[in-house]
Protein backbone atom coordinates (compact mmCIF):
# COMPACT_ATOMS: atom_id res chain seq x y z
CA UNK A 1 0.00 0.00 0.00
CA UNK A 2 1.27 3.47 -0.88
CA UNK A 3 -0.74 5.10 1.17
CA UNK A 4 1.12 7.97 3.04
CA UNK A 5 0.84 7.93 6.69
CA UNK A 6 -2.37 11.08 7.84
CA UNK A 7 -0.95 14.12 9.80
CA UNK A 8 -3.22 15.01 12.55
CA UNK A 9 -5.20 17.60 10.06
CA UNK A 10 -6.16 14.82 7.74
CA UNK A 11 -7.22 12.74 10.61
CA UNK A 12 -9.42 15.04 11.85
CA UNK A 13 -10.93 15.70 8.21
CA UNK A 14 -13.13 13.46 6.53
CA UNK A 15 -11.88 11.99 3.17
CA UNK A 16 -14.61 13.22 0.88
CA UNK A 17 -12.49 12.35 -2.29
CA UNK A 18 -14.83 10.14 -4.60
CA UNK A 19 -14.61 6.42 -4.67
CA UNK A 20 -14.37 4.80 -8.57
CA UNK A 21 -15.33 1.40 -7.21
CA UNK A 22 -18.70 1.06 -9.19
CA UNK A 23 -19.06 4.01 -10.96
CA UNK A 24 -20.24 3.61 -14.74
CA UNK A 25 -17.98 4.17 -17.41
CA UNK A 26 -19.35 7.77 -19.03
CA UNK A 27 -19.20 9.36 -14.80
CA UNK A 28 -15.69 7.63 -14.95
CA UNK A 29 -14.86 9.50 -18.12
CA UNK A 30 -16.78 12.66 -16.30
CA UNK A 31 -14.27 12.51 -13.47
CA UNK A 32 -11.05 12.08 -15.61
CA UNK A 33 -11.49 15.42 -17.88
CA UNK A 34 -12.45 16.70 -14.08
CA UNK A 35 -8.99 16.30 -12.89
CA UNK A 36 -7.18 17.24 -16.35
CA UNK A 37 -6.81 14.24 -18.46
CA UNK A 38 -6.37 14.49 -21.59
CA UNK A 39 -9.88 14.23 -23.85
CA UNK A 40 -8.02 11.98 -26.69
CA UNK A 41 -6.33 9.70 -23.85
CA UNK A 42 -10.09 9.26 -21.67
CA UNK A 43 -10.91 6.07 -23.70
CA UNK A 44 -8.09 4.59 -22.68
CA UNK A 45 -7.55 5.33 -19.25
CA UNK A 46 -11.12 4.14 -18.79
CA UNK A 47 -10.39 0.93 -19.77
CA UNK A 48 -7.05 0.55 -17.63
CA UNK A 49 -8.97 1.33 -14.71
CA UNK A 50 -11.67 -1.02 -16.29
CA UNK A 51 -9.55 -3.55 -16.42
CA UNK A 52 -7.55 -2.87 -12.40
CA UNK A 53 -10.88 -2.58 -10.73
CA UNK A 54 -13.00 -5.62 -12.07
CA UNK A 55 -11.13 -8.30 -13.67
CA UNK A 56 -7.62 -7.74 -11.18
CA UNK A 57 -9.37 -6.44 -7.74
CA UNK A 58 -7.19 -3.13 -7.73
CA UNK A 59 -8.08 -1.85 -4.17
CA UNK A 60 -4.41 0.90 -4.92
CA UNK A 61 -3.92 2.99 -7.43
CA UNK A 62 -0.38 2.06 -6.85
CA UNK A 63 -1.07 -1.31 -7.82
CA UNK A 64 -1.91 -0.26 -11.61
CA UNK A 65 1.56 -0.63 -13.33
CA UNK A 66 0.66 0.70 -16.36
CA UNK A 67 -0.96 3.79 -15.80
CA UNK A 68 1.64 6.98 -15.52
CA UNK A 69 2.88 7.71 -12.43
CA UNK A 70 1.85 11.63 -12.41
CA UNK A 71 -1.92 10.42 -13.20
CA UNK A 72 -1.40 8.11 -9.97
CA UNK A 73 -0.62 11.09 -7.74
CA UNK A 74 -3.27 13.05 -9.68
CA UNK A 75 -5.77 10.02 -9.26
CA UNK A 76 -4.66 9.28 -5.16
CA UNK A 77 -5.39 13.31 -4.76
CA UNK A 78 -8.79 13.33 -5.78
CA UNK A 79 -10.20 9.75 -5.72
CA UNK A 80 -9.81 6.28 -4.09
CA UNK A 81 -10.91 2.80 -4.21
CA UNK A 82 -12.79 2.31 -1.16
CA UNK A 83 -15.04 -0.29 -1.15
CA UNK A 84 -17.80 -0.27 1.24
CA UNK A 85 -16.70 -0.92 5.12
CA UNK A 86 -17.91 -3.99 7.07
CA UNK A 87 -20.67 -2.80 9.75
CA UNK A 88 -21.03 -6.45 11.24
CA UNK A 89 -20.38 -9.82 9.15
CA UNK A 90 -22.70 -13.10 10.37
CA UNK A 91 -22.12 -16.87 9.57
CA UNK A 92 -24.68 -19.27 9.15
CA UNK A 93 -24.13 -22.56 9.89
CA UNK A 94 -24.66 -23.56 6.36
CA UNK A 95 -22.31 -20.88 4.86
CA UNK A 96 -24.52 -18.03 4.17
CA UNK A 97 -23.24 -14.62 5.00
CA UNK A 98 -24.95 -11.42 5.67
CA UNK A 99 -22.50 -8.11 5.36
CA UNK A 100 -23.98 -5.15 6.94
CA UNK A 101 -22.52 -2.86 4.75
CA UNK A 102 -21.75 1.00 5.22
CA UNK A 103 -20.64 2.50 1.76
CA UNK A 104 -18.12 5.51 1.03
CA UNK A 105 -19.20 8.97 2.25
CA UNK A 106 -20.56 10.48 -0.52
CA UNK A 107 -19.33 14.23 1.12
CA UNK A 108 -19.32 15.85 3.97
CA UNK A 109 -22.72 16.04 5.09
CA UNK A 110 -23.34 11.86 3.99
CA UNK A 111 -22.44 9.36 6.74
CA UNK A 112 -22.36 6.69 4.05
CA UNK A 113 -25.42 4.16 2.87
CA UNK A 114 -26.05 1.60 5.34
CA UNK A 115 -27.38 -1.66 3.41
CA UNK A 116 -27.25 -5.44 3.62
CA UNK A 117 -25.60 -7.61 1.63
CA UNK A 118 -26.25 -11.72 1.29
CA UNK A 119 -24.14 -14.32 -0.02
CA UNK A 120 -25.68 -17.99 -0.90
CA UNK A 121 -22.87 -20.52 -1.01
CA UNK A 122 -24.35 -23.99 -3.13
CA UNK A 123 -22.49 -26.49 -4.48
CA UNK A 124 -22.65 -25.60 -8.38
CA UNK A 125 -23.15 -21.58 -8.06
CA UNK A 126 -22.45 -18.74 -5.42
CA UNK A 127 -25.62 -15.74 -5.43
CA UNK A 128 -25.14 -12.56 -3.82
CA UNK A 129 -28.14 -10.80 -3.13
CA UNK A 130 -27.50 -7.07 -3.42
CA UNK A 131 -29.64 -3.95 -2.17
CA UNK A 132 -31.04 -1.12 -4.44
CA UNK A 133 -32.61 1.06 -1.57
CA UNK A 134 -32.20 1.46 1.80
CA UNK A 135 -35.46 0.37 3.06
CA UNK A 136 -38.60 0.18 1.01
CA UNK A 137 -41.11 2.60 0.65
CA UNK A 138 -43.82 -0.39 -0.18
CA UNK A 139 -44.98 -2.04 2.60
CA UNK A 140 -45.73 -5.10 1.64
CA UNK A 141 -47.43 -6.77 4.57
CA UNK A 142 -45.54 -9.86 5.58
CA UNK A 143 -42.10 -8.17 4.68
CA UNK A 144 -39.51 -6.65 7.48
CA UNK A 145 -37.67 -4.35 5.35
CA UNK A 146 -41.12 -2.56 4.21
CA UNK A 147 -41.39 -1.74 8.17
CA UNK A 148 -37.72 0.41 8.27
CA UNK A 149 -38.37 3.83 8.24
CA UNK A 150 -34.93 5.41 6.26
CA UNK A 151 -34.99 5.45 2.46
CA UNK A 152 -33.21 6.26 -0.05
CA UNK A 153 -32.44 5.13 -4.04
CA UNK A 154 -28.39 3.43 -4.00
CA UNK A 155 -26.73 4.79 -6.84
CA UNK A 156 -25.49 2.61 -9.25
CA UNK A 157 -21.79 2.87 -7.80
CA UNK A 158 -22.80 1.71 -4.56
CA UNK A 159 -24.86 -1.29 -5.86
CA UNK A 160 -22.15 -2.80 -7.94
CA UNK A 161 -19.30 -1.69 -5.02
CA UNK A 162 -21.74 -4.41 -3.06
CA UNK A 163 -20.49 -6.82 -5.55
CA UNK A 164 -16.85 -5.21 -5.55
CA UNK A 165 -16.60 -6.32 -1.52
CA UNK A 166 -18.09 -9.21 -1.96
CA UNK A 167 -15.96 -10.64 -4.64
CA UNK A 168 -12.46 -9.54 -2.44
CA UNK A 169 -14.18 -10.90 0.80
CA UNK A 170 -14.54 -14.00 -0.97
CA UNK A 171 -11.30 -14.00 -3.23
CA UNK A 172 -12.79 -14.44 -5.76
CA UNK A 173 -10.34 -12.46 -7.72
CA UNK A 174 -8.09 -14.60 -10.33
CA UNK A 175 -4.98 -16.07 -8.46
CA UNK A 176 -6.02 -14.70 -5.01
CA UNK A 177 -6.57 -17.49 -2.76
CA UNK A 178 -9.69 -17.09 -0.42
CA UNK A 179 -9.47 -16.02 3.28
CA UNK A 180 -9.14 -18.88 5.59
CA UNK A 181 -12.66 -20.56 6.27
CA UNK A 182 -14.74 -19.17 3.41
CA UNK A 183 -17.12 -21.54 2.09
CA UNK A 184 -17.46 -21.04 -1.42
CA UNK A 185 -19.02 -23.20 -4.55
CA UNK A 186 -16.92 -26.60 -4.89
CA UNK A 187 -17.24 -26.97 -8.64
CA UNK A 188 -13.96 -24.53 -9.32
CA UNK A 189 -16.26 -21.97 -10.63
CA UNK A 190 -16.36 -18.57 -9.74
CA UNK A 191 -17.44 -17.57 -6.23
CA UNK A 192 -19.76 -15.26 -7.10
CA UNK A 193 -21.63 -16.33 -9.76
CA UNK A 194 -25.21 -15.17 -9.96
CA UNK A 195 -26.15 -11.19 -9.15
CA UNK A 196 -30.01 -11.08 -7.24
CA UNK A 197 -31.74 -7.87 -6.89
CA UNK A 198 -33.56 -9.54 -3.68
CA UNK A 199 -31.96 -7.25 -1.24
CA UNK A 200 -33.44 -4.09 0.84
CA UNK A 201 -35.66 -2.36 -2.28
CA UNK A 202 -37.79 -2.14 -4.53
CA UNK A 203 -35.14 -2.38 -7.27
CA UNK A 204 -37.47 -0.80 -9.92
CA UNK A 205 -38.03 2.13 -7.73
CA UNK A 206 -34.36 3.03 -8.29
CA UNK A 207 -34.93 1.73 -12.11
CA UNK A 208 -32.20 4.20 -13.73
CA UNK A 209 -29.31 3.21 -11.27
CA UNK A 210 -30.30 -0.21 -11.31
CA UNK A 211 -29.80 -0.12 -15.40
CA UNK A 212 -26.62 1.46 -14.85
CA UNK A 213 -25.42 -0.70 -12.12
CA UNK A 214 -26.37 -4.05 -14.87
CA UNK A 215 -24.70 -2.09 -17.03
CA UNK A 216 -21.62 -1.99 -15.28
CA UNK A 217 -21.89 -5.94 -13.84
CA UNK A 218 -22.77 -7.27 -17.34
CA UNK A 219 -19.63 -5.14 -19.08
CA UNK A 220 -17.49 -7.75 -21.54
CA UNK A 221 -14.63 -6.24 -20.78
CA UNK A 222 -14.92 -6.17 -16.67
CA UNK A 223 -16.80 -8.36 -14.54
CA UNK A 224 -18.90 -10.21 -17.34
CA UNK A 225 -21.71 -11.50 -15.63
CA UNK A 226 -24.12 -13.37 -17.79
CA UNK A 227 -27.20 -10.97 -18.31
CA UNK A 228 -29.21 -14.25 -17.46
CA UNK A 229 -27.31 -14.71 -14.32
CA UNK A 230 -28.64 -11.23 -13.14
CA UNK A 231 -32.09 -11.32 -12.00
CA UNK A 232 -34.08 -8.94 -10.83
CA UNK A 233 -36.94 -9.36 -8.41
CA UNK A 234 -40.07 -6.79 -8.18
CA UNK A 235 -43.25 -6.67 -6.31
CA UNK A 236 -44.48 -5.31 -9.91
CA UNK A 237 -44.00 -1.96 -10.58
CA UNK A 238 -45.25 -2.54 -14.84
CA UNK A 239 -44.11 0.34 -16.83
CA UNK A 240 -40.39 -0.53 -15.21
CA UNK A 241 -41.12 -3.90 -15.83
CA UNK A 242 -41.16 -3.00 -19.91
CA UNK A 243 -38.05 -0.85 -19.91
CA UNK A 244 -36.26 -3.54 -17.92
CA UNK A 245 -36.55 -5.60 -20.93
CA UNK A 246 -35.89 -3.35 -23.82
CA UNK A 247 -32.76 -1.63 -21.65
CA UNK A 248 -30.90 -4.55 -20.07
CA UNK A 249 -32.50 -8.47 -20.73
CA UNK A 250 -31.91 -9.17 -17.43
CA UNK A 251 -33.43 -12.30 -15.98
CA UNK A 252 -37.36 -11.22 -14.48
CA UNK A 253 -38.69 -12.69 -10.98
CA UNK A 254 -41.51 -11.35 -9.61
CA UNK A 255 -42.81 -11.36 -6.46
CA UNK A 256 -46.80 -12.35 -7.04
CA UNK A 257 -47.60 -14.19 -3.83
CA UNK A 258 -51.19 -14.21 -4.14
CA UNK A 259 -53.54 -15.07 -7.20
CA UNK A 260 -56.58 -12.89 -6.92
CA UNK A 261 -56.68 -9.03 -6.47
CA UNK A 262 -58.36 -8.82 -3.02
CA UNK A 263 -55.64 -10.34 -1.33
CA UNK A 264 -52.72 -9.26 -3.34
CA UNK A 265 -53.94 -5.35 -2.53
CA UNK A 266 -53.80 -6.62 1.31
CA UNK A 267 -49.90 -8.77 1.06
CA UNK A 268 -48.11 -6.39 -1.88
CA UNK A 269 -49.80 -2.92 -1.92
CA UNK A 270 -48.29 -1.91 -5.08
CA UNK A 271 -50.93 -4.13 -6.45
CA UNK A 272 -53.59 -1.56 -5.99
CA UNK A 273 -52.30 0.55 -8.99
CA UNK A 274 -51.32 -2.16 -11.42
CA UNK A 275 -53.41 -4.97 -10.55
CA UNK A 276 -52.89 -8.52 -11.49
CA UNK A 277 -54.33 -8.35 -14.97
CA UNK A 278 -51.70 -5.87 -16.15
CA UNK A 279 -48.60 -7.44 -14.78
CA UNK A 280 -49.30 -10.84 -16.32
CA UNK A 281 -49.45 -8.79 -19.70
CA UNK A 282 -46.64 -7.07 -18.71
CA UNK A 283 -44.74 -10.54 -18.26
CA UNK A 284 -46.11 -12.14 -21.24
CA UNK A 285 -44.62 -9.31 -22.98
CA UNK A 286 -41.51 -9.46 -21.51
CA UNK A 287 -39.04 -9.02 -24.17
CA UNK A 288 -36.42 -11.71 -24.37
CA UNK A 289 -38.82 -14.26 -22.51
CA UNK A 290 -38.60 -17.75 -24.14
CA UNK A 291 -38.47 -21.31 -22.61
CA UNK A 292 -35.11 -21.09 -22.23
CA UNK A 293 -35.49 -18.08 -20.06
CA UNK A 294 -38.38 -18.33 -18.06
CA UNK A 295 -39.51 -15.49 -15.58
CA UNK A 296 -39.88 -16.50 -11.85
CA UNK A 297 -42.67 -15.98 -10.01
CA UNK A 298 -42.38 -16.29 -6.04
CA UNK A 299 -45.10 -17.03 -3.62
CA UNK A 300 -44.45 -16.99 0.00
CA UNK A 301 -46.32 -19.51 1.78
CA UNK A 302 -48.43 -18.14 4.25
CA UNK A 303 -50.56 -20.19 6.58
CA UNK A 304 -54.22 -20.10 6.32
CA UNK A 305 -53.71 -16.56 4.10
CA UNK A 306 -52.55 -17.88 0.14
CA UNK A 307 -51.86 -21.57 0.63
CA UNK A 308 -55.09 -23.77 -0.21
CA UNK A 309 -54.76 -25.58 -2.88
CA UNK A 310 -57.37 -24.04 -4.86
CA UNK A 311 -55.32 -21.12 -5.03
CA UNK A 312 -52.22 -23.90 -6.00
CA UNK A 313 -55.01 -24.38 -8.67
CA UNK A 314 -55.88 -20.62 -9.39
CA UNK A 315 -51.80 -19.94 -9.57
CA UNK A 316 -51.29 -22.28 -12.57
CA UNK A 317 -54.32 -21.05 -14.02
CA UNK A 318 -52.84 -17.41 -14.41
CA UNK A 319 -49.64 -18.28 -15.68
CA UNK A 320 -51.14 -19.90 -18.79
CA UNK A 321 -49.41 -18.38 -21.78
CA UNK A 322 -46.26 -17.03 -19.63
CA UNK A 323 -42.75 -18.83 -19.22
CA UNK A 324 -42.93 -19.07 -16.22
CA UNK A 325 -41.43 -21.12 -13.52
CA UNK A 326 -42.57 -20.80 -9.56
CA UNK A 327 -40.68 -20.45 -6.92
CA UNK A 328 -42.46 -21.21 -3.39
CA UNK A 329 -40.39 -19.47 -0.53
CA UNK A 330 -41.20 -20.66 2.75
CA UNK A 331 -42.76 -17.32 4.82
CA UNK A 332 -39.02 -16.16 7.25
CA UNK A 333 -40.83 -14.77 10.39
CA UNK A 334 -39.51 -12.04 12.04
CA UNK A 335 -40.31 -10.36 15.40
CA UNK A 336 -43.69 -8.63 15.47
CA UNK A 337 -44.93 -10.15 12.23
CA UNK A 338 -48.65 -11.25 12.63
CA UNK A 339 -48.09 -14.21 9.57
CA UNK A 340 -46.97 -18.01 9.78
CA UNK A 341 -44.96 -19.86 7.87
CA UNK A 342 -47.15 -22.61 6.37
CA UNK A 343 -46.81 -26.54 7.20
CA UNK A 344 -44.12 -28.12 5.10
CA UNK A 345 -46.59 -30.68 4.25
CA UNK A 346 -49.25 -28.11 2.83
CA UNK A 347 -46.01 -26.27 1.00
CA UNK A 348 -45.45 -30.39 -0.49
CA UNK A 349 -49.19 -30.17 -1.99
CA UNK A 350 -48.87 -27.18 -3.21
CA UNK A 351 -46.12 -28.05 -4.73
CA UNK A 352 -47.42 -31.43 -6.13
CA UNK A 353 -50.59 -29.52 -7.66
CA UNK A 354 -48.20 -26.97 -9.69
CA UNK A 355 -45.80 -29.36 -10.74
CA UNK A 356 -48.42 -31.96 -12.19
CA UNK A 357 -49.72 -28.91 -14.32
CA UNK A 358 -46.24 -28.75 -16.01
CA UNK A 359 -44.34 -25.87 -13.80
CA UNK A 360 -40.92 -26.15 -11.94
CA UNK A 361 -42.34 -25.53 -8.71
CA UNK A 362 -38.97 -25.89 -6.55
CA UNK A 363 -39.18 -25.08 -2.81
CA UNK A 364 -36.90 -22.43 -1.89
CA UNK A 365 -34.59 -23.93 1.20
CA UNK A 366 -34.28 -21.44 3.74
CA UNK A 367 -30.61 -20.32 4.05
CA UNK A 368 -29.27 -18.32 6.92
CA UNK A 369 -32.56 -18.50 9.21
CA UNK A 370 -30.22 -18.01 12.14
CA UNK A 371 -28.50 -15.18 10.81
CA UNK A 372 -32.21 -13.53 10.12
CA UNK A 373 -30.24 -13.42 6.44
CA UNK A 374 -33.36 -14.89 4.70
CA UNK A 375 -35.51 -13.00 2.03
CA UNK A 376 -37.73 -10.63 3.71
CA UNK A 377 -35.60 -10.51 6.96
CA UNK A 378 -33.08 -7.78 5.23
CA UNK A 379 -33.55 -4.68 8.03
CA UNK A 380 -30.52 -3.15 9.62
CA UNK A 381 -30.38 -3.95 13.24
CA UNK A 382 -27.60 -0.74 13.21
CA UNK A 383 -30.89 1.28 12.55
CA UNK A 384 -32.82 -0.87 15.11
CA UNK A 385 -29.86 -0.09 17.96
CA UNK A 386 -30.14 3.22 17.19
CA UNK A 387 -33.60 3.79 17.90
CA UNK A 388 -32.52 1.73 20.83
CA UNK A 389 -29.75 4.11 22.05
CA UNK A 390 -32.29 7.07 20.89
CA UNK A 391 -35.52 5.67 23.68
CA UNK A 392 -32.41 4.90 26.44
CA UNK A 393 -31.40 8.84 25.88
CA UNK A 394 -34.80 10.12 26.10
CA UNK A 395 -35.88 8.07 28.83
CA UNK A 396 -32.49 9.15 30.99
CA UNK A 397 -33.88 12.94 29.78
CA UNK A 398 -37.11 12.59 31.11
CA UNK A 399 -35.94 11.03 34.07
CA UNK A 400 -33.81 14.17 35.20
CA UNK A 401 -30.39 11.95 34.49
CA UNK A 402 -27.64 14.53 34.15
N1 LIG B 1 -38.59 -5.66 -3.44
C1 LIG B 1 -38.34 -6.73 -4.29
C2 LIG B 1 -37.07 -7.50 -3.99
C3 LIG B 1 -36.71 -7.80 -2.56
S1 LIG B 1 -37.62 -8.97 -1.62
C4 LIG B 1 -39.51 -7.67 -4.33
O1 LIG B 1 -40.40 -7.55 -3.48
O2 LIG B 1 -39.54 -8.51 -5.22
C5 LIG B 1 -37.15 -10.60 -2.21
C6 LIG B 1 -38.28 -11.63 -2.05
O3 LIG B 1 -38.51 -11.99 -0.68
C7 LIG B 1 -39.61 -11.11 -2.57
O4 LIG B 1 -40.27 -12.11 -3.31
C8 LIG B 1 -40.35 -10.85 -1.29
O5 LIG B 1 -41.73 -10.81 -1.49
C9 LIG B 1 -39.90 -11.99 -0.44
N2 LIG B 1 -40.13 -11.80 1.00
C10 LIG B 1 -40.27 -10.64 1.67
N3 LIG B 1 -40.46 -10.89 2.99
C11 LIG B 1 -40.41 -12.22 3.16
C12 LIG B 1 -40.48 -13.08 4.29
N4 LIG B 1 -40.62 -12.58 5.51
N5 LIG B 1 -40.39 -14.41 4.09
C13 LIG B 1 -40.19 -14.91 2.85
N6 LIG B 1 -40.09 -14.15 1.75
C14 LIG B 1 -40.20 -12.81 1.88
FE1 LIG C 1 -40.30 -3.83 -0.49
FE2 LIG C 1 -40.02 -6.21 -1.72
FE3 LIG C 1 -40.31 -6.04 0.96
FE4 LIG C 1 -42.37 -5.49 -0.63
S1 LIG C 1 -41.33 -7.48 -0.42
S2 LIG C 1 -41.73 -4.29 1.17
S3 LIG C 1 -41.36 -4.52 -2.34
S4 LIG C 1 -38.60 -5.26 -0.22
Amino acid sequence: MSTPTPTPEALSTPDTRKSLVGMPRPELAEFLRSIGVPDKEIRMRVSQLWQWIYVRGASDFSEMTNVARALHAKLDEHATLNRPEVVREQVSKDGTRKWVLRMPSKGPHDKGAEVECVYIPERDRGTLCVSSQVGCTLNCSFCHTGTQKLVRNLEAWEIVSQVVFARDRLGDYHGRTPPEGAFVPNDGGRYVSNIVFMGMGEPLYAYDEVRAAIGVLTDPDGMQFSKRKVTVSTSGVVPEIYRLGEDTGAALAISLHATNDALRDVLVPINKKYPIKELMKACADYSGASNARRITFEYVMLKGVNDSLAEARALTRLLRGVHAKINLIPFNPWPGTIYECSDWDQIERFSDVIFEAGYASPIRTPRGRDILAACGQLKSDTEKMRARARMMLEEQLALGTD
